[in-house]
């Protein structure tokens, strides 16, 4: 959560069950807020769990693996797939410049996405058509906003000061709104003085690291929405 370019950790095991391990701290993202989650090893004395997905369930953040189960209380050493998680890195960061671009420019606002290496995917509405013509402005405009090398930052935010925050600076606020009550703290990303966003997921520091992004093919998945999956190059 705060630190977005920490690869390796050492934990202790607080909790273990049919092929999952939860540790008292960790430094894998969890799939969610539309991001997959890091693959990578954890290691306990000569045993190496490969870990291929890592999912929040009842409260905790389990470490899927195939094989017999870890003792509680055994130290362990984490080591994220760096490849694959700064890929998603690069990728978010991306999409929420690119989601911006489109908000500014043609009112559009962003419903979902879905970040992961190769190729990643955002659904906008209210969007019938993107026509050929539209992709080359939108990637010639997201491209020259990369290119300004803006500084990626985090900062916590209490509940209202957040909403409060966002909404001067005029970004629809209503799903922040809904988020229940006892989550008083939200996680904003400002990116330069172009973007500001309430996101739990991982990030890049600075635009310059994420290269080019390519706008690939899209198609309507319903109700104005439209689904546009893109790429970057470097
Ligand atoms: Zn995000």
């Amino acid at each position: 959560m705060k630190d977005n370019y920490l690869r390796e950790f050492d934990a202790k095991v607080i909790a273990s069950g049919e092929g999952y391990v939860v540790l008292d701290r960790t430094a894998f993202y969890p799939l969610g807020g539309g991001q997959s989650s890091d693959t990578g090893t954890i290691s306990l004395g000569e045993r190496n769990l490969s870990i291929t997905e890592v999912r929040k369930e009842d409260g905790e953040v389990r470490h899927f693996y195939s094989g017999p189960a870890v003792e509680v209380g055994a130290e362990v050493h984490g080591v994220i797939d760096w490849d694959h998680r700064y890929e998603c890195m690069r990728f978010h960061t991306a999409q929420h410049v690119l989601s911006r671009y489109l908000s500014i420019h043609y009112g559009i606002e962003t419903v979902g996405n879905m970040i992961k290496p190769g190729e990643s995917r955002a659904d906008y509405s209210p969007l019938e058509s993107f026509d050929d013509e539209m992709k080359r402005k939108v990637e010639a405009g997201v491209n020259e906003k990369l290119a300004e090398n803006l500084e990626v930052s985090i900062e916590f935010m209490e509940r209202n000061e957040a909403i409060e925050y966002l909404k001067t600076r005029g970004y629809p606020t209503r799903y922040l709104e809904m988020v229940p009550s006892s989550v008083t703290s939200f996680r904003v990303l400002l990116i330069g003085d172009y973007d500001a966003a309430s996101c739990a997921g991982t990030h890049v520091k600075n635009t310059s690291e994420i290269g080019e992004l390519a706008i690939g093919k899209s198609k309507n998945v319903g109700a104005g929405k439209r689904r546009i999956y893109f790429h970057l190059i470097k």
